[in-house]
């Protein structure tokens, strides 16, 4: 509608910090192309569709009006038996995105003085690590990743001055794919100091397949300064619910309660969660088919020629540089919608089997016409 005329149109300015944050731009959906299904392979989510039990879960309730328990305790309970941890380490949030939120508003920020902590954290990585780090306050520090899309995690730990807070790991990396290694990141932990808080982002784990990669949660066991980050949203496939959790030992989590934002996990969320834990089996069954989706995929690229990092999430980064755009629109002419980062690369979801197919041909395609 329109807005009254004459009103005050006053400048009404926002912090100055706003100014600086990147545009986080979400997956696009696919556009139409006559005689075509089109798949979403722009925000690495499960293309399938929920599990009936989960389903069913959601579905009907009858007490919506009432607010949810603020503490999660039935989903912390389930996840501490599931994880064999204290309930007390496991902090909720609207997705792990949310949890993350938390943890930087805790610990990182402007100071009293006007001065900036420090964020460390791999570039390029998750979108929205830059929104969330500038919105606490604190100044964000981007270390390049290596040619090979992993973490330069001696450069990394060069980067530690006595203004950093907080560092984050994303393993596996959104978006080239690498993970580390248990004894890479035990080296890390070695070199920083601690008082600084580690966050290992896990949100793909459940599709790691090389044992050599780091289980957050044995790291968090032996380190009072780690923090893991899990999401219900990519394998369990709840990204359109919010539900995520972070876990950490006393020393951090008792600070993040009192940060934390309350009820920002609704009752269906929760019961969702509790919901597709409990049937975790059927969770590994169809991740499973999307790692050998990802393996299909994988090999294809490779016997087309594609150089790429090895990658242990549900997608693929292809390296293309300036050709990037270029390919995701060739992309979305056959109505796939993939994610194209300019100058750098696309990652491209494993998505349904059709999906990746027609993904893998459009690949061939494009060789051709370049050759
Ligand atoms: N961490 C990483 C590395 C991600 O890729 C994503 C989702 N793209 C998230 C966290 C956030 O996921 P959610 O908030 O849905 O849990």
């Amino acid at each position: 509608g329109e807005h009254a005329a004459g009103e005050n149109t006053a400048e009404i300015p926002p912090r100055t910090v706003l100014g600086r944050l990147p545009k986080y731009a979400a997956g696009k959906p696919p556009v139409a192309v006559e005689g075509l299904q089109a798949y979403k392979l722009s925000s690495n989510e499960n293309p399938l569709p929920p599990i009936p039990a989960v389903l069913a879960a959601v579905h009907g309730r009858t007490d919506i009006m009432r607010y949810p328990d603020p503490l999660c305790t039935a989903l912390r309970t389930e996840l501490a038996s599931f994880l064999d941890v204290p309930a007390e380490d496991i902090v909720t949030g609207a997705g792990s995105l949310g949890a993350l939120t938390q943890i930087l508003q805790t610990f990182a920020g402007q100071r009293e003085d006007g001065t900036e902590d420090e964020v460390i954290y791999p570039w390029r990585s998750f979108e929205a690590y830059p929104i969330v780090v500038g919105l606490s306050g604190a100044r964000s520090v981007q270390v390049p990743n290596r040619p090979d899309g992993t973490h330069d995690l001696e450069a990394m730990a060069a980067a530690v001055t006595d203004r950093t807070r907080v560092i984050l790991l994303c393993t596996p990396n959104n978006p080239t794919g690498p993970a580390l290694t248990g004894a890479q990141v035990e080296g890390f932990l070695a070199k920083v100091p601690r008082d600084v808080v580690v966050v290992i982002d896990e949100a793909y784990t459940e599709f790691v397949r090389d044992p050599e990669v780091v289980d957050g949660i044995s790291m968090y066991r032996k380190h009072p300064n780690v923090v893991v980050l899990r999401t219900f949203s990519k394998a369990h496939g709840l990204a359109g619910l919010r539900v995520g959790y972070s876990v950490s030992r006393p020393a951090i989590t008792q600070y993040l309660r009192v940060a934390a934002t309350p009820f920002a996990v609704s009752s269906l969320a929760e019961q969702a969660a509790i919901t597709s834990l409990r049937h975790y089996d059927q969770v590994l069954e169809r991740v499973q088919s999307l790692v050998d989706e990802r393996e299909r995929v994988v090999a294809g690229l490779r016997e087309l020629g594609w150089e790429f990092p090895e990658t242990q999430g549900n997608f693929v980064w292809l390296p293309l540089g300036a050709r990037a755009e270029e390919f995701a629109e060739f992309a979305g002419r056959q109505a796939l919608s993939v994610r194209a980062f300019a100058g750098e690369g696309v990652r491209v979801s494993i998505g349904e089997v059709e999906a990746n197919s027609r993904f893998l041909e459009l690949c061939a395609a494009y060789v051709q016409a370049r050759t």
